[in-house]
């Protein structure tokens, strides 16, 4: 089964094309800023005027017509409203034109989902780190389930804030892990809540005392450690809560081998294994869709067929992984 995929929650809008496990292709257009964060308008924008020839260089890639595709897919939410509805538009656009079924995924599913994927993870506790989310999530019943998570912002965006409090720019993650290299350890707030963390007061924290001369080397040091220790604890309560024995890190923060050293560090202590979903893909694409969008089709989740239901479909911007049915998994 061929599955076109298409996403556009945020900054990117991206295209995977999918044959069953063959990736065919995977075209991606990130809008980007000189300075300051993403205005949804204007990544909206960028999303529209692109989706034209980005489509024509995802099917040049996989040398196929919308005709031979089997499956259109397309990131429903959670997201932002503009971006969403540019991928949404596009995607009834086409699955009305060429007579396709549309599957209308949730773009954290196809995070999960995808990091299964790319890695020998079968049922792990999901460690998603990503600008916006941070989120420990693990299957048990008949859905995914969100077990601890970032009570204001996410780790991701967290970094990115502190970066732009000492003049690091964006995104600020990877010179942060850059500089930690030259860092030690200073004493900073370590905040769990029961099994949430909250990053916010940490970052203002932190900038405060660069702001009283602490050197940027030491500071990003101890924000990485305290920050990644404290997902760790989570993460480790929620293995041990699950009865699982695998995590799977995923999102924008992956990248940063410190955190992932500290994952593996834990799960060996435990008799667990830790895995990363590859770098290459642990960021917003249409692939991620499209495996997400075969696993729905292929048990009837969330398809629209016939000509009124397609026309119906719509975005769900606030649509929580944990309001996901999962009935392509079976225990
Ligand atoms: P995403 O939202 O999943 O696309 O992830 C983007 C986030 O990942 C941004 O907030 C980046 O600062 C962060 N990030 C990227 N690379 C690294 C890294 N090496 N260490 C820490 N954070 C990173
Ligand atoms: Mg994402």
């Amino acid at each position: 089964m061929i599955c076109l995929g298409i996403e556009s929650t945020a900054h990117t809008i991206g295209i995977g094309i999918l044959d069953n496990k063959k990736i065919l292709s995977d075209q991606r257009s990130m809008y980007t800023t000189e300075k300051g964060g993403i205005i949804p308008s204007e990544a909206a924008l960028h999303h529209k005027k692109v989706k034209k020839e980005l489509l024509s260089k995802a099917l040049e890639e996989a040398k196929l017509n919308v005709k031979d595709v089997d499956l259109i897919s397309f990131s429903q939410g959670p997201g932002l409203s503009p971006s969403l509805l540019i991928g949404k538009e596009f995607a009834k656009y086409l699955a009305l034109k060429y007579n396709k079924p549309l599957a209308g995924v949730n773009h954290l599913c196809g995070h999960l989902e995808e990091g299964k994927f790319f890695t020998k993870a079968k049922d792990p506790v999901f460690v998603f780190v990503s600008g916006a989310n941070t989120q420990i999530i693990a299957h048990e019943g008949n859905k995914y389930r969100v077990f601890g998570e970032a009570l204001s912002v996410g780790l991701g965006n967290a970094l990115d804030k502190f970066g732009r409090g000492v003049g690091l720019g964006f995104p600020a993650g990877p010179k942060i892990e850059q500089l930690a290299k030259k860092g030690k350890y200073i004493e900073i707030p370590y905040v769990v809540k029961g099994m949430d963390v909250e990053f916010s007061g940490i970052v203002t924290h932190c900038i405060n005392l660069y702001k009283k001369g602490v050197a940027v080397e030491d500071l990003c040091y101890s924000l990485q450690e305290t920050g990644f220790a404290m997902l760790i604890e989570v993460t480790e309560r929620a293995l041990a809560h699950t009865g699982k024995n695998e995590a799977l890190l995923i999102g924008g923060v992956a990248a940063n081998q410190r955190f992932v050293e500290m994952l593996n560090t834990m799960c060996n202590d435990r008799g667990a294994k830790a895995y990363a979903c590859p770098l290459k893909y642990s960021g917003d694409n249409g692939v991620q869709i499209a495996i997400a969008g075969i696993m729905q089709y292929k048990s009837g989740y969330n398809i629209f067929k016939t000509k009124q239901q397609i026309g119906n479909a719509d975005i769900n911007p606030n649509w929580r992984i944990d309001g996901v049915e999962t009935p392509w998994i079976r225990k």
